[in-house]
């Protein structure tokens, strides 16, 4: 009775109903009884916290290993995502060193020639290399954004020169096909000073518009740019590239911007093209914090229209670069200057020494890196072109041997490469170079490139 009355707090409190039990007033067996309820019930309790035990312990194997495949999933994207740009950045210089070979000795025998027939037969191949480098880039472009490796430049520039730049690549064909084309856009929004990517802005606004020249026979092409307030430093420009041409059907219009996609299947072989224009320019647009749409009525034209949110540079040193002749200005400011170019490729050497030499400048030449560091020890250059993928040292390791010699510290390096992607632009910038022209370099842009840095390092008179 005494270890009934002992027990009889213990038994009422671990019992799963609370109630008090009259225990001192049990007989021996019927506490017995109780007892080895109670018994049974703490061993199934306990069984009960076994299994628990259990299967948080399977549980937390489960997680783990869900974890441990996780990452190894994780990882295997990464290396696959990598293996994908370093595929990209491959394909951009194999397929871009031979067209360089093929566009600059094209236009090096254009310069030196006068014969009719072989000029009108290098301007064949001149106008078929430009077509295929246009598919070439379109292609490589999709490719990065599908892999998401396509990053916008910071720079700053001047929208007036995007649409000069857009206006003397589309003038020629709009006239050809005896269009009007009219860059309807007020003095003031063509003098606003941006930071962004002028380069991809003036890609979007060159599909919308030659799209809209290819799709007209007669009419009107017209780009309008408007400017709305400058709010905490972004201004949203809105862009409209209006067209009298085939207009486009209802049921068409959504797929246009999806890559691949043409209104019509059918047109392909009568108007030619990729069908990616649009869907980069999607892409390029929605990087760009903007919305890209069109309004049409099939028959009657169409209205392309973009947005896009830029910087507003408030203390803008932009300098304009002289259209007219950059070689000229070479040959009276700098002749005879020397500069070393190095480029391992047998025929863009030659195309590139071609393009100096006429210039007036006097050009070492190396054919990698290790001779450009040894040269670069000898001599002071007024300027270095660099190759960036070659044998022995590559473009960034000379570039940084150079700039840790005492002789070319100072001297502008210009990459003229290939490797044509912004994170390759910010590669070379990193070493110490100063300037990257991607392959292939039309002839007036490196002229343009190479005045502007012969004047910034022209010692002070
Ligand atoms: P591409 O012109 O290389 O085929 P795009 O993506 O630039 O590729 O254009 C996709 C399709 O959209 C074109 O094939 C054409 O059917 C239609 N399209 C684009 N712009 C116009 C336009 N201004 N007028 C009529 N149709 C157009």
């Amino acid at each position: 009775r005494a270890m009934i009355a002992e027990f009889s707090g213990f038994f009422s409190r671990s019992a799963d109903d609370q109630t008090e039990m009259p225990l001192a007033s049990l007989d021996i067996a019927e506490f017995r009884e109780l007892a080895e309820g109670a018994n049974r019930m703490i061993t199934r309790r306990r069984k009960a916290e076994e299994t628990l035990r259990e299967y948080q312990e399977q549980l937390e194997k489960i997680v783990e290993s869900r974890t441990r495949d996780l990452n190894l999933a994780k990882e295997a994207a990464e290396a696959a995502s990598r293996a994908k740009s370093t595929f990209l950045a491959n394909m951009s210089h194999e397929l871009r060193t031979p067209m360089n070979a093929i566009m600059g000795m094209t236009s090096m025998i254009l310069r030196q020639t006068g014969d009719r027939q072989l000029r009108e037969q290098l301007g064949k191949i001149e106008g078929a290399s430009k077509h295929l480098l246009h598919v070439i880039n379109d292609i490589l472009d999709i490719s990065r954004i599908e892999a998401e490796r396509m990053k916008l430049e910071e720079t700053d520039f001047r929208l007036g020169s995007v649409l000069e730049n857009l206006h003397s690549l589309t003038a020629q064909r709009a006239a050809e096909k005896g269009l009007a084309l009219h860059i309807d856009v007020s003095e003031a929004t063509r003098g606003l000073s941006l930071i962004g990517d002028p380069l991809r802005l003036g890609q979007v606004l060159l599909n919308l518009t030659g799209n809209a020249i290819k799709f007209t026979h007669a009419g009107h092409v017209t780009v309008r740019c408007q400017a709305g307030e400058i709010i905490d430093g972004n201004v949203t420009l809105r862009f409209a590239i209006e067209d009298s041409g085939i207009g486009i059907a209802d049921e068409a219009r959504q797929r246009l911007f999806t890559a691949f996609e043409q209104a019509d299947n059918s047109m392909t072989r009568k108007y030619g093209g990729s069908g990616l224009g649009l869907a980069i320019s999607k892409r390029l647009v929605h990087l760009m914090g903007g919305e890209i749409g069109v309004d049409s009525v099939a028959g009657q034209g169409s209205t392309f229209w973009f947005t896009a949110r830029l910087r507003h540079d408030d203390d803008a040193r932009v300098a304009d670069t002289p259209g007219s002749s950059a070689e000229l200005q070479i040959i009276r400011e700098f002749l005879a200057s020397r500069v070393l170019l190095v480029e391992d490729e047998p025929i863009n050497r030659e195309v590139a020494l071609g393009l100096l030499e006429d210039c007036g400048l006097c050009v070492d030449t190396a054919e990698d890196g290790g001779e450009a560091v040894a040269l670069a020890q000898r001599e002071t250059y007024a300027l270095i072109l660099m190759d960036m993928q070659m044998p022995t040292l590559n473009g960034i390791e000379a570039t940084r041997a150079i700039r840790a010699a005492s002789l070319n510290r100072e001297t502008p390096i210009i990459a003229m490469t290939a490797n044509a992607f912004a994170e390759d632009r910010l590669r070379c910038l990193e070493a110490g170079m100063n300037d990257h022209l991607g392959k292939p370099v039309a002839p007036e842009r490196l002229f343009e490139t190479l005045l502007q840095w012969l004047r910034q390092s022209r010692p002070a008179q």
